[in-house]
């Protein structure tokens, strides 16, 4: 770095352990809040879905695809979103750990940053944390199946914690009393209490609770006209073209084949 010569420490960076992640395989990482169980009491969060703190990850995520140039998809629901760089990504030398410790600091810093935003009554407490890992995946197939993973485990949970809450805010059972109430039970049994007992059919239910949401990237060609003046010559008028990122934020079904015929382009 500065001057030539080495330093007698120099021998210690040998000490760092590579971790490159294997080529041509999808890198996920995935981001937990830390105890958000707590975080989500402390701050007052409305159960089972407080709309605010999903927006408020979903635009957190949104800043973690426009800093990070190689992701080409998310998915996020309840505290976690899953990142998915491309398989030819060579950023960084595709080391594990800045993947992982890039998307998990912006993601942080992002939503401290972004808080006020969604929360403008509710003053943060403390700084909250999140955890990061990185999952590699050879196939097309195998990446689609850890998504539609993600999305079946937002469903179970989804309906699971409706029907708990409603247990709870509606139908005056304490917690212990809703849980022992919903153990053992299938999800037609909890479809089934939600509409005979509340009133309520599950599959109206807002589809961000449903699905999760996911974030996609789509490149549109920005066109605009520029004035220019060659040396000696009049001003004449030019086109020119920009790429530019713009993101949708979709809270639909990624598990049946329909959403990727839709989207052939998300992975190439
Ligand atoms: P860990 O540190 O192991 O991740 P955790 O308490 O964060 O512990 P999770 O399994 O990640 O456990 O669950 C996240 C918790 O945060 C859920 O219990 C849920 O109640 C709460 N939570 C997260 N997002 C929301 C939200 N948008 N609205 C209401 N509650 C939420
Ligand atoms: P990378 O993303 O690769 O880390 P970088 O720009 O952060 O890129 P570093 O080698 O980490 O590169 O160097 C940090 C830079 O930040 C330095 O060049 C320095 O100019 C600036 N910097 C950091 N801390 C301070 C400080 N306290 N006062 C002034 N400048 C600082
Ligand atoms: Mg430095
Ligand atoms: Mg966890
Ligand atoms: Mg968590
Ligand atoms: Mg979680
Ligand atoms: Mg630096």
């Amino acid at each position: 770095r500065r001057g030539m010569a080495k330093s007698k420490f120099e021998y210690v960076r040998d000490f760092e352990a590579p971790d490159t992640c294997l080529p041509n395989c999808w890198v996920v990482v995935r981001v937990d809040g830390r105890n958000f169980h707590r975080f989500s009491e402390k701050h007052n969060f409305e159960k089972p879905n407080d709309i605010r703190a999903l927006q408020l990850m979903n635009r957190c995520a949104q800043n973690v695809m426009e800093e990070l140039k190689d992701i080409c998809l998310a998915y996020g629901q309840s505290d976690e979103y899953s990142f998915v760089f491309h398989k030819k990504s060579s950023w960084y030398k595709r080391r594990a750990s800045k993947f992982m410790t890039h998307v998990v600091s912006q993601l942080a810093s992002s939503y401290v940053f972004y808080w006020k935003e969604f929360f403008p009554n509710q003053p943060i407490l403390y700084p909250p944390g999140f955890d990061g890992r990185v999952i590699l995946y050879p196939s097309e197939q195998n990446l689609k199946d850890y998504l539609s993973w993600r999305q079946a485990d937002c469903h179970i949970n989804n309906l699971y914690n409706t029907v708990f809450w409603m247990l709870v805010q509606r139908g005056g059972l304490t917690p212990a009393q809703a849980q022992k109430r919903l153990q053992g039970t299938l999800a037609a049994d909890k479809n089934e209490i939600l509409f005979s007992e509340f009133n309520i059919n599950y599959n109206n239910e807002p589809l961000m609770y449903r699905k999760g949401s996911v974030i996609l990237k789509k490149k549109v060609n920005e066109i605009s006209t520029k004035v220019i003046k060659l040396k000696g010559e009049e001003e004449i008028e030019v086109e020119v073209s920009r790429s530019r990122n713009q993101f949708a934020i979709l809270h639909c079904d990624i598990i049946s084949d329909t959403f990727w015929e839709e989207n052939p382009d998300i992975f190439s």
